[in-house]
């Protein structure tokens, strides 16, 4: 065990899952790719936990970090004007699609659920939510009790009323031989079923990932979001699209996840990649929602200066170069890459993703049933070959890559490289 290894063992809670049979300490980075302790250099597929969305060391947003400071007005009071949070706010309501949005900022993406939920109930005048199973929204009291993937719920305590809906598990046996359009009817069927009879009155919200981050990169097919959508506007409940992992160009396809859907959500939450590394997270909504009383204010520092620099700067860099357009084109040669090579090795039960968001879910290739510890092996493989992933799913069996959205096509095809010779190593 390394030195730090058992210095953080000694004094950090053993609950704190560390990657890699020796966990790795990451001292710097650049471009791509970062380095640890050791030397060792990686192409990072991770980027983060999706929170260096432009990867390491960019001069634009260090630049505008570097000016923020030099002000001396490091300090956040929303009690006097922020032009950093007004200037973000513009750009997220306007790309956002939601008519009349307003923007709110909090730390990270945890308050960002709990401030969309507060917005949602007190709208509503009720603790009746809906989620998705496999969900993962947060830790915090409100955000756990509308997660449902068990591997990352800490507990069954609960504020609200959750029903959980289908809609991300086609691999249950009752789903898998159906269709698309047969297991949507399905899903809508029990969302009428749940609203008739499993709540205690009018409902506030549902919550959904776009794609299930920490579920594995789960993917609800064309056509649910949108039906879900219709049965909910018919009871007045709210739509909150939870982009943690999805927003800002990453499945190429369009600029928030929900939008592959083609539809429009009552509010949507983000964080992670924004600030490239600097905690902001926040809710862009509805205005007449975003405007009830009872401010949804959280916390002191959401949407600080230091922050707002770095995400302004962020998000002007991903529309400067279109790198909605660079995810979708390097996104297609590693998942394309991945599913040819898949079709020699019986033991990769799916590949899926959009743009620069995909996943490899590993399985017993007899039973096909899931195999958490060839996930681990593959997570080993490719950190021996230079490349840095993260593992997700119900059962820990996929390991799920979301690399930064600046990722080049010879890393794309590096990466696919290592990825295709991990896999081959595991057979
Ligand atoms: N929602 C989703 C979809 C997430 O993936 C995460 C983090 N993994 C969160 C919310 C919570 O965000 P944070 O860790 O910034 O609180």
């Amino acid at each position: 065990m390394s030195e730090l290894l058992a210095r953080h063992r000694a004094v950090m809670p053993n609950w704190v899952a560390l990657y890699y049979d020796q966990p790795i300490e990451i001292v710097s980075g650049k471009g791509n790719h970062v380095v640890d302790a050791e030397g060792n250099s990686y192409l990072d597929f991770f980027a983060g936990i999706l929170t260096n969305m432009i990867g390491y060391d960019v001069a634009e947003v260090r630049e505008a970090v570097e000016r923020q400071i030099a002000t001396g007005v490091v300090h956040t009071s929303t009690v006097y004007l922020l032009r950093g949070q007004v200037e973000l706010a513009e750009k997220i309501a306007r790309l956002s699609g939601i008519p009349d949005a307003k923007v709110f900022f909090t730390n990270s993406g945890t308050e960002a659920n709990e401030a969309a939920l507060l917005l949602a109930t007190y709208a509503r005048r009720s603790n009746q939510v809906l989620a998705m199973r496999q969900s993962y929204h947060g830790k915090s009291f409100g955000a756990t009790a509308v997660t449902s993937n068990r591997a990352w719920k800490n507990n069954g305590y609960s504020p609200f009323t959750t029903n959980f809906l289908h809609g991300a598990d086609r691999h249950l046996p009752q789903f898998a031989r159906l269709s698309d359009s047969d297991y949507v009817k399905v899903c809508v069927e029990d969302l009428r079923h749940v609203l008739a009879t499993a709540t205690g009155g009018d409902v506030a919200a549902l919550i959904a990932e776009p794609i299930q981050g920490v579920g594995g990169f789960t993917m609800a097919p064309d056509g649910l979001f949108a039906a879900y959508k219709e049965v909910l506007d018919e009871h007045g409940i709210l739509f909150i699209a939870d982009e943690v992992q999805t927003g800002w160009g990453r499945t190429g396809q369009s600029f928030f996840g929900i939008q592959n859907h083609d539809v429009v959500p009552d509010a949507m939450t983000f964080a992670k990649g924004l600030g490239n590394g600097y905690a902001v997270g926040g809710v862009v909504a509805r205005g007449d929602l975003m405007d009830a009383p009872h401010a949804i204010g959280l916390a002191t520092f959401g949407g600080n200066p230091i922050s707002m620099a770095a995400a302004n700067a962020t998000l002007d860099y991903v529309l400067d170069h279109d790198l909605q357009a660079n995810a979708a084109h390097t996104g297609r040669i590693i998942i394309e890459g991945l599913r040819e090579a898949a079709g020699d090795l019986p033991f990769v039960g799916d590949v899926r993703g959009k743009g620069l968001m995909f996943a490899i879910e590993l399985v017993d290739a007899e039973t096909g049933t899931p195999a958490p510890a060839l996930a681990a092996k593959m997570m080993e493989e490719t950190k021996r070959r230079g490349l840095l992933g993260g593992k997700g799913g119900l059962y820990g069996n996929v390991m799920r890559m979301a690399p930064p959205l600046t990722l080049t096509e010879a890393e794309a095809r590096e990466g696919l490289a290592i990825l295709v010779d991990s896999l081959k190593a595991l057979a």
